[in-house]
């Protein structure tokens, strides 16, 4: 079983807020639901582990859920992973004690918008996006007064889309990191971490700036040069087998694939990440990735200026450097897997 860290979680700027559990809860079912009804807006990857960990504990009373496209909403109906599937989106949100939007970060303001006056006094409305402010800025003008807003980033994904993808363990062991704006209720505040960590997660609160520019570097920056790497790898090898050619040489296209064990494959895995969240990621982060891309290009040209002039000592104490920051993720427990050998296909 794991522990909850002896670190506090802590809000930007100050004192602890909330209070630490003394055992994490998850994987037990719980004896009093968290919430009576939870509304998921959105039932892909997030919302449908959400719902996943939400059943396996008994973490709520009623979960119902909406999805934009029949489609969707058929699959979750399929998968029996919440109690209700709803057509029309207020119908889910109504009577609601907690609302998690789990949709893109463009979709919030029309959703927002939509349920804002379907909301019930008292009730609980969070999100799950990756971006903070944008949030706060597209959701918190659409909400009636006495609906407490607690935003929140669940540090935890894959790269697969849709309530197929989701697993009930996807939260554990992983990082929430919640944002109430100054001023928002503290008991709501409370349950929510309750709840996160009764699904397995890890809380910190955070300032929502602070947030985007720690994801920046952490989350955004990395998934930028993935998608950056392949698009330039795979143009690299049309433009190698266009001059292969000319030369008259018969060459094997498809070299990518073929040697991609080499490193390239962890860049894919990442690059097949979800077009739509992460066009919306760098949309609205845009200031804070803008200024990490540019200390890493710096960092990069630093890099190439010691592999021209053949600064062997500088590479080395660099690369030891990186290789004890791994050894110091895998040590938290942030590692997650990795297998060097192929699955067998079925
Ligand atoms: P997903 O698997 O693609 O699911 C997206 C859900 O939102 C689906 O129910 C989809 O409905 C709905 N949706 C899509 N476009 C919409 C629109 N324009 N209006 C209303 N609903 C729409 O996505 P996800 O990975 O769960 O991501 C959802 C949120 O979680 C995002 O805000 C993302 O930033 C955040 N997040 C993701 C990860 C990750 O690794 N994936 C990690 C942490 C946080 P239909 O299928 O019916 O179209």
């Amino acid at each position: 079983m794991r522990r909850e860290p002896k670190r506090r979680a802590k809000p930007a700027s100050g004192k602890s807020k909330i209070t630490p559990a003394a055992k994490p809860a998850y994987g037990r079912v719980a004896a009093k639901p968290a919430y009576g009804r939870v509304a998921l807006v959105g039932i892909g990857l997030i919302g449908s582990s959400m719902a996943r960990a939400i059943g396996r504990g008994r973490l709520a009373g009623h979960v119902a859920c909406w999805s934009r496209t029949a489609e969707t909403r058929a699959a979750a109906r399929r998968l029996q992973i919440c109690d209700s599937v709803h057509d029309r989106l207020v119908d889910a949100v109504k009577g609601a004690d907690l609302v998690v939007l789990c949709a893109p970060l463009s979709a919030n303001a029309g959703i927002a918008k939509t349920i804002g006056p379907a909301l019930k006094s008292g009730a609980t409305l969070s999100d799950v996006g990756s971006v903070k402010e944008a949030v706060v800025r597209d959701v918190a003008p659409h909400l009636p007064e006495g609906v407490h807003f607690v935003p929140g980033h669940p540090v935890a994904g894959t790269e697969h889309s849709g309530p197929e993808a989701g697993f009930a363990e996807l939260f554990e062991g992983r990082w929430c990191i919640l944002t109430p704006p100054k001023g928002t209720n503290r008991a709501a505040v409370e349950r929510l971490a309750k709840f996160w960590r009764a699904m397995g997660s890890k809380i910190e609160l955070m300032d929502p700036a602070h947030h985007d520019r720690v994801l920046a570097i952490t989350s955004h920056l990395p998934h930028l040069l993935a998608y950056t790497i392949v698009a330039t790898v795979t143009d690299l090898e049309d433009h190698l087998t266009r001059e292969a050619r000319d030369k008259g040489y018969v060459i094997d296209r498809g070299e990518v694939v073929k040697f991609s064990a080499g490193g390239f494959r962890d860049f894919t895995r990442i690059a097949a990440s979800d077009p739509v969240m992460w066009r919306d990621v760098f949309l609205n982060n845009r200031e804070a990735v803008l200024e990490m891309l540019g200390r890493f290009s710096e960092d990069l040209t630093a890099l190439q200026r010691a592999i021209r002039w053949g600064e062997g000592e500088k590479l080395e104490a660099l690369f030891r450097r990186t290789r004890e920051i791994r050894r110091g993720i895998i040590e938290a427990g942030q590692a997650g897997t990795f297998k060097a050998t192929e699955e067998k296909k079925k």
